[in-house]
């Protein structure tokens, strides 16, 4: 079908946005990865149904679909070849309803377009918070935060999204849709499949050991076959397995969400180390107290990141820093106590641990954290911080010995690179300064993915800890769970989506992470590290 005749067909189809100029159709080939690939079409649809019919349409004529929210994912997630069905930006797909209060919790319905920031802002206002807490708040949306199985600092204590969702609306690639909540709405074929798999699970005595073993690792890595072995009902496992699920398996339009009362005592720590390792070491000494998060910044991280937004007075130049947050009664005996114990140990500190009670300064140093990511992009000097390796996770109780191996690597690979993240949860964002004046950026790309990628999972790591799967990490995803759990993951996906309608290449992909390099990291247009390989 030629754009034209699509587009006509699409404008017949839905009442809401058809993007058909090159400019604006432009803005949907990128999200924050490193990849461009230009749609067929975007569409804002205004509500489920046009979604249905969409869906519909796309699937008679055989074109993709890929669901997108605020499209601030870092894996390539919210891009494909075919039709970008973007959630609008307002109207009937971006309000909050049913928000209701039990015992010391709340609930809340909020559209997959309503954007992360006004979710908190409204809860907040009612004296309650999701912990799922992403840096991104201003512009991810819930529908995306979901569908990526999102998370924050305080997973650490709390866990990521998919443990505050309890049920969900999804459209399916029929067109129907199905609310969780509702089981007369759930089709029999996803009901008895998923019960079918569920069994075959159960009987698989091996998968179910590797399951339990990483139940409580954090990982957005695949779909969540966890839910499989939690005696969960159809309807809760549907939305478990939905969480995570990056656009592959259905759009979601609305999440059902528990919401905790906010913590009014807090207490924060700063640590300033000399090595960066000794950080790594202290990470899991920390962990056998009531800690709410632990966040570590590479000396170059911290230097940026002052450079280019001011610091709050109590963090120090030129160290490696880890950032300890404590909550609720006792807070500050948590971090006294954990300050005796780092004395104790006598790790290379640069300055005395500093204490933050006020509100005000903890704030600051969060605020300060939470801008590592957009500073790190704008790096100048013709390097750039790119998202490649970024959001691995190692356990805990090697994370020293992980950093230690990782330096190794930037060094052989001849990198500068920037190492934050939630270091309570082994969760790294790895950067590496690329020289993009130096040739060979896609093959240098591809070498250094295949090397730390391989030590991740040495470690028994996640190739996603936490900014969900993608183009970027789907090539590893059978290399991180093995050959049965994959078949599992690729039978859920037959489940939903026979088809592959739904997002092809972003869960399951054979080609190298390097295919759709956006055209100022690729030597040559488009060209993959394979084909720079053979030129
Ligand atoms: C500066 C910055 C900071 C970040 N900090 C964090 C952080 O602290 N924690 C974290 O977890 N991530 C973080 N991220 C990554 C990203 O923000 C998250 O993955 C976020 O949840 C994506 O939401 P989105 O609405 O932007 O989704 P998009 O990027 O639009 O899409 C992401 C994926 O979800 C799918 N999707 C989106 N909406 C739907 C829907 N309604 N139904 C089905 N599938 C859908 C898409 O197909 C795609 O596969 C950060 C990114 C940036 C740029």
């Amino acid at each position: 079908m030629n754009r034209a005749t699509l587009m006509a067909k699409l404008k017949e189809l839905i009442r809401g946005s058809v993007v058909d100029d090159e400019e604006a159709l432009q803005r949907f080939s990128r999200d924050q990865s490193i990849y461009e690939i230009p749609p067929l079409a975007a569409v804002r649809p205004q509500d489920e149904e046009e979604i249905a019919r969409l869906i519909h349409f796309a699937r008679d004529a055989q074109i993709p679909i890929t669901p997108r929210g605020g499209g601030s994912g870092t894996a390539g997630g919210a891009l494909g070849e075919g039709i970008v069905l973007a959630l609008p930006r307002g109207g009937s797909l971006s309000r909050m309803h049913d928000f209701s209060e039990q015992g010391r919790e709340a609930f809340v319905t909020a559209q997959a377009g309503v954007f992360h920031r006004t979710l908190q802002a409204a809860l907040r206002e009612r004296g309650y918070y999701l912990p799922a807490d992403v840096s991104s708040a201003g512009i991810s949306q819930i529908g995306g935060n979901v569908a990526t199985k999102a998370s924050g600092p305080h997973a650490l204590r709390h866990g990521a999204i998919h443990r505050f969702v309890e049920g969900l609306v999804f459209i399916t690639d029929r067109g129907e849709r199905v609310d969780t909540g509702d089981p007369a709405t759930v089709p029999v074929r996803i009901r008895d499949g998923l019960s079918a798999l569920g069994e075959r699970i159960a009987r698989d005595r091996r998968v179910c050991e590797q399951l339990n073993a990483r139940r409580f690792m954090k990982t957005a890595s695949g779909y969540n076959m966890v839910a499989f072995t939690e005696g969960l009902p159809a309807d809760r496992l549907i939305a478990q397995v939905l969480t995570g699920s990056v656009g592959t398996l259905g759009v979601v339009t609305a999440v059902r969400l528990r919401a905790l009362p906010l913590e009014l005592e807090k207490c924060a720590l700063l640590l300033s180390f000399e090595n960066l390792s000794e950080a790594g070491d202290a990470v899991c000494a920390l962990l056998d107290h009531p800690v709410a998060a632990v966040e570590i910044m590479s000396r170059e991280t911290v230097r940026i990141l002052k450079a280019a937004s001011g610091t709050p007075r109590a963090m120090l130049p030129d160290a490696h820093v880890l950032l300890v947050e404590t909550e609720g009664p006792g807070a500050t005996d948590t971090v006294a106590q954990i300050n005796d114990l780092i004395g104790a140990r006598r790790y290379r500190l640069l300055a005395q641990p500093s204490v933050l009670t006020a509100d005000a300064e903890i704030a600051a140093v969060w605020e300060l954290r939470k801008q590592a990511l957009p500073v790190l992009n704008r790096v100048a000097s013709g390097r750039r911080a790119l998202a490649v390796i970024n959001d691995v996770g190692v356990p805990p109780a090697d994370l020293a010995a992980f950093i230690a191996e990782v330096e190794g690597l930037f060094e052989k690979h001849q990198t500068e690179a920037i190492v934050y993240g939630h270091a309570g949860n082994g969760n790294l964002h790895l950067r590496p300064l690329f020289d993009l004046r130096r040739p060979g950026l896609a093959r240098r790309i591809q070498q250094l993915a295949d090397d730390v990628y391989t030590l991740v999972l040495r470690y028994g790591g996640t190739i996603a800890a936490e900014h969900g799967m993608g183009r970027l990490k789907a090539p590893y995803l059978k290399r991180e769970w093995g050959e049965a759990l994959y078949g599992y993951m690729r039978e859920l996906k037959s489940i939903f989506d026979p088809e592959d309608i739904f997002n092809p290449g972003v869960m399951f992909s054979n080609r190298p992470l390097t295919d759709h390099l956006a055209p100022e990291f690729s030597d040559a247009r488009g060209h993959t590290a394979a084909q720079e390989e053979e030129s």
